[in-house]
């Protein structure tokens, strides 16, 4: 299918399984209702294809995570057991394989980008990922689903030059832990700056280690920070750098709790970001990247806003492919 008006969304009612009993914990099941509500009910519901992701397998996992982190994952949700670590991380009984399946959206993801689907791809999935480390979970997070499509595309597609960009409200620490020594790839994150903001990571003098030197591109942002900081950072550092790497595949990390009315942060961000944020990485995707763009949700935990971000994200994107 290279249909440049549909947008392909990857992801099944299986994620609500994750349900961590009551809504004391922001990370709830009804955000991704939120977002298939307002999709479906807005102008973009004629372009929609809903494709239900597989659980990925254990090799792909393994590209980033541990052995020994996979086996406690599994066997303490198994276990009955309510939170892995701290109380930010809870899970239930179906949470391990729920996981599985959001790595696996990327994936599929991947696949289909590579096979030609044309418009944007996104991957509404949950539990989040971009804090989780290879030994263990953090943030909500247990499987890092962004650094995992990107090893995908490496291995399965020999696209060794992957870019993710993440402009969740938070830093990505587990997305540059992956990449952080590693020259074949570059991070690029736009977040509430570390010393006012979980997970305390993501200083701009974090710019990688040994041969990954310059793999890292942090761009931290004052609390209170509004749209035009975000888009002067865009058109400025982060275009230069993306013109210089020309990555062969782009990943974005989409977090939508930047937004002023998401107390999960303190950045001021306004809906019309997110369409101006999905313009410019389309653009950048077909300029740099060869049209390979894949987005997968991250945060974002004020409902209303959040299902209003991803569909002007998806416009933005939209816009472009379809241009
Ligand atoms: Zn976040």
């Amino acid at each position: 299918m290279s249909d440049t008006t549909t947008i392909s969304i990857i992801t099944t009612s299986r994620f609500d399984d994750h349900d961590i009993r009551g809504d004391d914990h922001p990370e709830v099941a009804t955000r991704l209702r939120a977002i298939n509500e307002r999709l479906r009910a807005g102008s973009l519901a004629p372009l929609l294809r809903y494709i239900e992701p597989v659980e990925a397998e254990r090799r792909w996992l393994l590209t980033f995570h541990s052995d020994a982190w996979l086996f406690r994952f599994e066997e303490e949700v198994l276990s009955g057991r309510s939170c892995i670590g701290h109380q930010d991380n809870q899970v239930c009984y179906e949470t391990f394989g729920v996981a599985q399946l959001a790595a696996g959206a990327g994936i599929k993801g991947v696949d289909l980008v590579e096979n030609g689907a044309g418009g944007p791809v996104f991957c509404a999935v949950r539990p989040p990922g971009h804090h989780a480390e290879p030994n263990l979970p953090l943030g909500f997070c247990f499987l890092n689903n962004c650094v995992i499509a990107a090893r995908y595309w490496q291995e399965r597609y020999n696209r060794r030059r992957v870019c993710i960009l993440d402009f969740d409200a938070h830093h990505g620490n587990g997305i540059q832990t992956a990449f952080e020594e590693d020259p074949e790839t570059l991070y690029i994150s736009i977040h509430e700056h570390p010393s006012f903001s979980f997970p305390g990571t993501g200083y701009a003098e974090e710019t990688g280690k040994g041969a990954g030197e310059g793999s890292l591109l942090n761009i931290p942002l004052l609390p209170g920070a509004v749209d035009r900081q975000v888009l002067a950072a865009m058109d400025g550092t982060v275009a230069e750098r993306l013109e210089r790497f020309r990555p062969e595949a782009l990943v974005i990390a989409a977090g939508f709790d930047g937004h002023r009315l998401d107390d999960m942060s303190g950045l001021n961000y306004s809906t019309e970001l997110y369409y101006a944020l999905g313009e410019r990485i389309g653009k950048w995707a077909g300029a740099f990247a060869g049209g390979r763009v894949l987005s997968v949700l991250e945060g974002g935990y004020h409902l209303p806003s959040l299902a209003e971000g991803v569909e002007a994200y998806l416009k933005g994107l939209h816009v472009v492919s379809a241009g």
